[in-house]
């Protein structure tokens, strides 16, 4: 099959808290995908699963490496934790992320509301009648990527990844 469209991956800072983030290889690829069709540098990944595929307490979600958690973007480009409503979310940024993340397989995103109103492809935890407030991060679940992955031979194998159709 022809590829239409090669993502070029360029991530100046990408950071991983080690012992909660086993992602696996698809959703890595969609994490790629999103981060670089978003153009994204900043992006702080809280936790996703332990390396077994378990989900990381408090979290029970988190399974299998595809449901995760990522720090809202800041308006510095820092990385480091941010509250919603704070005038230190990068709220355009944090929303063409979104855009790109749902894009990218995950469809169901949950997160608070703040000044009225949500992000994109966002639903409210509260209104779910979800506990964490979610004001300091972005939970990512219903992974349900329409992305193709091809892995480009040689030792070092090249990864491509486009979404299937724009949706
Ligand atoms: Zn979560």
């Amino acid at each position: 099959m022809a590829i239409k469209k090669r993502v070029m991956v360029s991530v100046r800072k990408c950071v991983l808290y080690l012992s909660k983030v086993y992602v696996s290889g698809n959703t890595f690829a969609s994490l790629i995908g999103a981060v670089s069709n978003s153009g994204t540098n900043d992006l702080t990944i809280n936790q996703f699963s332990k390396s077994d595929g378990t989900s990381p307490d408090p979290s029970k979600s988190h399974k299998s490496g595809r449901n995760g958690d990522l720090r809202y973007l800041r308006t510095d480009e820092g990385g480091s934790a941010v509250i919603l409503g704070s005038p230190n979310v990068a709220v355009g940024r944090q929303n063409q992320l979104n855009n790109s993340l749902h894009l990218f397989g995950w469809k169901d995103m949950i997160s608070g509301r703040f000044n009225g109103g949500l992000l994109n492809h966002i639903s409210s935890s509260k209104e779910r009648g979800i506990k964490s407030d979610h004001s300091n991060h972005l939970h990512l679940q219903g992974y349900s990527p329409n992305v193709q992955v091809d892995y480009l031979g040689g030792t070092l194998p090249e990864v491509v990844v486009k979404p299937n159709n724009e949706q």
